[in-house]
């Protein structure tokens, strides 16, 4: 049996941990059964927001007449668009492969790790002739990630269906998709293919998509993606059957009731290929758990405490088996965690307070902290600013249509939560997050500080400062004083 002080279950985020504890002299082993960099890499944040970035130049180009610029699409070569993003995000995974291959410390394993006992994991070799093997680690750390969850349809197991794994790199186009899952990876991949032409059909379960941001977000995305897709939002698939090369997806509405869209309880919807964005679950299941004292909860999700320790001492979580924040950035966020836990004992606990995350459709959407919903769930005292992104110079100059930036604060100015849709909303949120994490966390932290004029930042200025306590005020308010409902 090869003995390591640090073994990584998980070749994506978690990773960093084993070169981190290989930095400080530790022995350490990362145990992944298929492309370096996990799913961020090749089949999740890169190639599809390398798509949404092929759909973006089609919306420029689209929208270039507003602007007094002639310009049309003449040809989308879109089996050049997948192989090219599909060779790039390979070729990085690749990258991170030899590097590992070629340093003798973090030792990789190629294979799928399952626990023997509490430390020691089987790992049964990718390459189908080679012998499996036993390591044991002093020091395990679960990073193992999720894949898309297939939810209980009638029909299903008959039907041919794409999930965000293989709907990424697509040799053909399909001339029309249904989409059923209303959450951020239906919205983002219902607005590429509708932006370059598909005819897409979206089904979400809630009264708008996106349901989990503040509801005057999830409002404006779904009128947006309605430029895109035909929106049956409320509603559910309820049964899918094969007919040919065509999948038929039937769809109730979600309360039963035919108040929804249309006027319709059930509707009939019919296109070249199904798509299922139905949410994702953990791989838990992949490592054997039942050999170890490693508790999951009801949704299969690792259970951790404050320090991301599991219930079984010295064996760590982070990422999306962990579940708090399915991101990237809350997977690399924990792994700092619990890099610092692990190597030098810290003790540090995750706080996902000012944890941000981005939507990428057309507008883009980024949010921080809570949302009026919750506000008013939980009873807290709040004030709120939504400034409309013409409010800024050149949200008016780039016609940012009904982009705003909602702020939500404590009387005190306590910064309690951030909400924004429009362009570059994802880099725009960031110094919000500034705010929370390193200043006091107020609105005047935003408020206080020169924005670079004419730059979109003006928007988030102008938001704050509508709840700032600062005095004699010059953020910019381009909008018309009609439109200004007296709040300024
Ligand atoms: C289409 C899509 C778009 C996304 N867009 C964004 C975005 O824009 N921004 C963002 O922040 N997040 C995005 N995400 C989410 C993001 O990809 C994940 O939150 C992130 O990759 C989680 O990192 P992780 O390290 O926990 O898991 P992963 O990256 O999934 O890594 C886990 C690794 O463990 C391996 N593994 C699994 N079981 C075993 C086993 N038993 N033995 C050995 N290896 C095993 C897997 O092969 C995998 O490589 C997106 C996801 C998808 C699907």
């Amino acid at each position: 049996m090869d003995e390591y002080d640090i073994v990584v279950v998980g070749g994506g985020s978690g990773s960093q941990v084993a070169t981190a504890a290989a930095e400080e002299g530790l022995e350490a082993a990362i145990v992944e059964r298929g492309p370096l960099g996990g799913a961020c890499i090749t089949r999740g944040c890169i190639p599809s927001k390398a798509l949404i970035h092929r759909a973006d130049v089609v919306e420029e180009i689209r929208r270039a007449p507003e602007f007094g610029i002639a310009a049309e699409i003449e040809d989308v070569d879109y089996g050049e668009i997948t192989s090219s993003i599909h060779d790039t995000v390979y070729e990085k995974a690749e990258n991170q492969e030899s590097s590992l291959e070629e340093s003798e410390n973090p030792t990789l394993y190629r294979g799928e790790g399952r626990f023997v006992d509490e430390r020691t994991l089987e790992v049964n070799p990718s390459e189908r002739d080679a012998d499996s093997v036993e390591i044991r680690g002093e020091t395990v750390v679960l990073a193992v990630g999720g894949r898309p969850m297939i939810p209980p349809i009638d029909g299903l197991e008959d039907a041919d269906f794409l999930t965000s794994d293989d709907a990424l790199f697509l040799d053909d186009q399909p001339d029309s998709l249904v989409i059923v899952g209303g959450g951020y990876i239906g919205a983002e991949l219902g607005y590429f293919f509708g932006a370059l032409g598909t005819d897409v059909t979206m089904i979400g379960r809630s009264e708008t998509l996106v349901p989990r941001e503040d509801d005057a977000v999830s409002e404006v995305v779904t009128d947006s993606l309605e430029r895109y897709c035909d929106v049956y939002a409320g509603f559910e698939a309820a049964e899918v059957s094969q007919d040919g090369d065509r999948v038929v997806v039937t769809a109730a509405a979600s309360d039963g009731d035919d108040s929804n869209d249309g006027g319709d309880a059930a509707v009939e919807l019919e296109a070249d290929a199904l798509l299922l964005a139905t949410g994702r679950r953990p791989n838990t299941d992949t490592l054997n758990l039942e050999a170890t004292g490693v508790e999951t909860n009801d949704q299969e999700h690792v259970v951790v405490g404050d320090t991301l320790e599991t219930t079984c001492n010295d064996v760590w979580a982070l990422g999306d088996i962990v579940g708090e924040q399915p991101f990237k950035h809350a997977a690399d966020y924990e792994t700092r965690i619990v890099t610092a836990n692990v190597l030098d004992d810290a003790g540090r606990e995750v706080d996902y307070g000012s944890m941000p995350h981005a939507i990428f459709t057309n507008p883009q959407v980024a949010s921080v902290g809570r949302t009026e919903g919750e506000l008013e769930e939980a009873g807290t005292e709040y004030e709120s600013a939504t400034v409309p992104f013409d409010a800024a110079p050149l949200g008016m100059i780039l016609e940012a249509g009904d982009g705003f930036v909602k702020v939500l604060a404590r009387p005190d100015g306590e910064i309690l939560g951030c909400h924004i849709v429009g362009p570059q909303a994802s880099t725009l949120i960031q110094e919000v997050v500034v705010a929370m994490e390193s200043g006091s966390g107020t609105v005047d932290d935003v408020a206080d500080p020169v924005h670079v004029h004419p730059a979109l930042s003006e928007a988030v200025y102008a938001a704050f400062d509508e709840l700032s306590s600062s005095t004699y005020s010059t953020a910019p308010d381009w909008r018309d004083v009609s439109d200004r409902d007296g709040s300024r």
